[in-house]
């Protein structure tokens, strides 16, 4: 797995960079749109959909996990 999807599964609130290397905003954090990460720049991620599922379902788990103290 590379660092990017362990730290998307791990890390809350975790998105990575725009992967656009001419992106006009200067390749910044991307947002998820429920779906995808995307950039402002119109660029977004292409992981498979079994993958997003993943990563919503460890995000939920991460968010409870802060919310007990847990973290
Ligand atoms: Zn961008």
């Amino acid at each position: 797995m590379s660092l990017v999807r362990e730290n998307l599964l791990t890390q809350l609130n975790y998105t990575p960079y725009c992967g656009n290397a001419s992106c006009v905003f200067g390749m910044p954090r991307t947002a998820f749109n429920g779906n995808q990460m995307e950039c402002r720049c119109g660029w977004q991620s292409q992981f498979e959909p079994e993958f997003i599922e993943q990563y919503k379902a460890a995000q939920v788990e991460l968010k409870q996990n802060e919310k007990a103290g847990a973290v």
